[in-house]
């Protein structure tokens, strides 16, 4: 029905919303502003401004609907631009939230006078770099307030009015890459998530550190809570339960703490290993598992070890931990680390060479924490610095960190730069892709001259360090050309794979 009459506006409406005369001209007196072009992190991070503004007045449903999948497209003179995926949205958008926006972006800055908005198809496929991930950005709590009691992290309060912990938000079950290392683990917690204290209990989850467990047990919460808001479930560890415990006694609170858990119906207990040697906790948690699991809640625990190897732990506490199901987590494979890297970038919205993601997998293999710091360098070296890290730069970094091994895959030449000057840089890249060095030099704009001529300036530039008057010199061109050209490929680079292969590919050949 609705979506019927939102046709009847047709494809090629463009909705302008102006303000009344007055205040622009009251705009144009104060604030005169000169948009520069901005680059693509500066619009996600303007039009995430404008959504904080306008979060807190819209419905949430309606919030996370049309908003996720948009993004500020562009932003010249007084006009900011908004894409919306489809049709369908923009006209929605532009009907209910124009006003809302435009007030919104005129806070921001009051430069602008104009809101338009404009479909772009590839904003729906849900990764597009540009987009905001709306549910993690805006995450809430169904139907909980939070609040943080004196000196306590924060927690928070359940319908029932019971403590229920605070799960970090990423370590959920749709961010976990199930691979043959965790086949095990992976389906049993989806198992027990679904129905906690019916199948395994306790589920006892073990492995090496930074391999998963964490994520995994903090994802049960996630997913049992989803299904049933109304549950409670407790995230604690060895550390936190401990030092808990400790406190109470001395204040002579020890029922206290007890019936704190005795309410909860998941019990999730990372890393029991470090209760070993403290017994009189042990003992407080044995008792709490008896009646947890006599009253049918489930109980899950961790462990950097199978627990027949949790020496230091009482016996009947460890006998206890072996009556549901033991599941170890194990190194990943190659193909392992490759999808968790993939799944890595597109869960930070990043656009990385596919070759360097394979240079990673390949060369660093004790846990997934390590893959995640590698990543997160060579994003945080692309945002940065506005061009991707190279193979070579990549590998240096590794080596300092992890010395002793040999890096896999790495180029053999050395990197001394096989080229030095602006003229060198038109003929390799005249080379790389096909062109006499005039076609680059020249006049014409014909798409794959102009994107050549472009990625030499780039370079030049970047790599080079060659002073805009130098490169502008050689390639006949004045400054603001110049400097158009490198401004707009760092801005491609970002989203443009293949525009990464290919200055990659030069950067190669310049011994990089
Ligand atoms: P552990 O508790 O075993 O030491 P964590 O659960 O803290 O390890 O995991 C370390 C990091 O690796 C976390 O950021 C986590 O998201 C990530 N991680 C581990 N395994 C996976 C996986 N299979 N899929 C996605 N991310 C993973
Ligand atoms: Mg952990």
């Amino acid at each position: 029905m609705i979506k019927g009459f939102f046709g009847e506006f047709g494809e090629s409406l463009l909705v302008i919303l102006r303000l009344p005369v007055r205040w622009v001209n009251r705009f144009r007196r104060k604030n005169f502003v000169n948009w520069v072009s901005l680059l693509p992190m500066d619009y996600k991070n303007f039009w995430l401004s404008i959504l904080r503004r306008l979060e807190p007045t819209i419905s949430r449903s309606q919030f996370l609907t049309w908003f996720q999948n948009t993004a500020a497209l562009s932003l010249e003179n007084d006009t900011l631009v908004v894409g919306t995926p489809t049709n369908f949205a923009r006209d929605w958008i532009a009907q209910k939230y124009a006003i809302k926006i435009l007030q919104a972006a005129e806070e921001e800055n009051s430069a602008i006078k104009e809101v338009t908005f404009d479909v772009d198809a590839a904003l729906s496929d849900g990764i597009d770099p540009r987009t905001i991930d709306l549910r993690a950005v805006f995450a809430k709590p169904n139907d909980k307030k939070i609040y943080k009691a004196r000196g306590r992290e924060e927690v928070i309060l359940t319908r029932s009015g019971i403590l229920s912990a605070k799960l970090n938000p990423r370590f959920t079950l749709a961010n976990f890459v199930p691979g043959a290392e965790n086949r095990l683990a992976h389906a049993a917690a989806l198992s027990v998530a679904r129905a906690p204290g019916m199948t395994y209990n306790p589920l006892v989850i073990y492995g090496g550190v930074g391999l998963g467990k964490t994520h995994l047990l903090s994802a049960i919460g996630h997913e049992v809570l989803t299904n049933n808001p109304n549950k409670v479930v407790a995230f604690t560890n060895a550390e936190i339960f401990t030092r808990e415990f400790v406190e109470a006694s001395k204040k002579f609170q020890a029922d206290e703490f007890k019936k704190k858990y005795r309410d909860v119906d998941v019990l999730l207990f990372d890393d029991v290993q470090f209760l070993e040697n403290r017994d009189k906790t042990q003992t407080e948690l044995f008792n709490i598992f008896n009646e947890l699991h006599g009253a049918g809640k489930q109980i899950v625990f961790t462990s950097d070890r199978p627990p027949s190897e949790l020496t230091a732990i009482v016996d009947r506490l460890r006998s206890r931990l072996t009556w549901g199901l033991i599941a170890e987590i194990e190194q990943p494979s190659f193909q392992s680390r490759l999808e968790i890297l993939k799944s890595k970038t597109r869960e930070r919205r990043a656009i990385l060479d596919p070759e360097l993601l394979e240079f990673i997998a390949l060369n660093v293999s004790d846990s997934v924490r390590s893959l995640e710091s590698a990543l997160a360098w060579s994003i945080a070296q692309t945002d940065l610095l506005k061009t991707q890290p190279t193979v070579r730069e990549l590998g240096k970094m590794l080596g300092k960190v992890n010395k002793k091994e040999r890096m896999l895959g790495l180029p053999e030449k050395t990197p001394e730069l096989s080229i030095n000057t602006p003229a060198e840089m038109i003929e390799l890249v005249a080379k790389h892709f096909n062109l006499s060095t005039e076609a680059i030099r020249g006049e014409s704009r014909k798409k794959e001259f102009l994107t050549a001529r472009q990625i030499a300036m780039y370079l030049a530039r970047e790599i080079l360090g060659c002073g805009l008057a130098e490169i502008a010199q050689n390639f006949q061109r004045d400054h603001s050309t110049v400097l158009h050209s490198v401004r707009k490929i760092s801005r491609e680079l970002q989203k443009n794979e293949a525009l990464i292969r290919h200055v990659n590919a030069v950067k190669k050949e310049m011994g990089l």
